[in-house]
């Protein structure tokens, strides 16, 4: 972490808790955040419990945000969400691109950009997801893959006016058990900085870059301690307001020290 940038842990629910039971969850990451004043804590979960965990939250320091959002306004697409329908259940941030998107729905690095510019125009907080398969990267390509990702969203990013942040999510790491090592996931981290500072420096500085996949209670703190990981995206762990926590307290202590 890097004392210029405000740590962000953002648990994402994916198909889980969507009804009392996230409303219970987000009692419990309640309880915790106001043990965690330097870190910003970001609860994402399904659709159907936004406006209720939204509610729940409301004066506590806890962000919402959607785990999609429609590159339209409004329309003729079933089953779709808009930015500003997020907005009006009390979201204020949303996952763009993230791999499962991208692997079982086909979104492509364009579609991603115009999914981050549908947030931005309803005052939604972007967190674009990028990150190579373990094919790419035993072919040594990881760098290429996550290049070729972020240049897509560069120019957006670049043109925001809200928070905005990255995350680095290998898709090899998503809900197997394997994280990328902390140097590992550092060198990914760095590069993104350093193609975000070829854009615009202050971008460069103002971007958090959170890593995500298998992220846990006992290899936080190795990972939130490298440099350029400002943050995590936590999938599975974040069903548990008791791991979460725990991530968040890591968190907490990093940038206190
Ligand atoms: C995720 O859903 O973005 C994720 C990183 O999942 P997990 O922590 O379960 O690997």
């Amino acid at each position: 972490m890097n004392a210029k940038r405000r740590p962000l842990i953002a648990g994402n629910w994916k198909m889980h808790a969507g009804g009392l039971d996230g409303v219970r969850l987000a009692m419990a990451v309640r309880e915790f955040a106001s043990s965690v004043p330097h870190v910003d804590v970001l609860v994402v979960p399904p659709y159907t419990a936004i406006a209720a965990v939204a509610a729940e939250l409301e004066g506590s320091s806890v962000l919402v945000a959607g785990q999609n959002v429609h590159g339209k306004p409004h329309g003729a697409f079933t089953g779709e969400i808009s930015g500003g329908m997020l907005r009006d259940c009390g979201a204020t941030w949303v996952i763009v691109g993230h791999s499962e998107r991208r692997q079982h729905f086909r979104e492509t690095d364009a579609d991603v950009a115009i999914k981050l510019a549908a947030a931005l125009d309803h005052d939604l907080s972007p967190i674009a997801c990028v990150g190579e398969t373990l094919e790419q990267r035993e072919a040594g390509k990881t760098l290429e893959v996550v290049e070729r990702q972020v240049a897509a969203v560069l120019d957006v990013l670049a043109s925001a006016k809200r928070a905005c942040a990255v995350a680095y999510e290998p898709v090899w790491a998503i809900g197997t058990g394997k994280n990328a090592s902390p140097a590992d996931a550092e060198a990914v981290h760095a590069a993104i900085r350093g193609w975000l500072a070829a854009k615009d420096t202050g971008l460069a500085e103002r971007v958090r870059i959170l890593y995500g996949g298998s992220v846990k209670a006992d290899n936080a703190a190795g990972l939130l301690a490298e440099p350029n990981v400002d943050g995590a995206l936590v999938g599975g762990a974040s069903l548990d307001a008791g791991s979460l926590g725990a991530i968040a307290k890591a968190a907490e202590s990093l940038a206190r020290s």
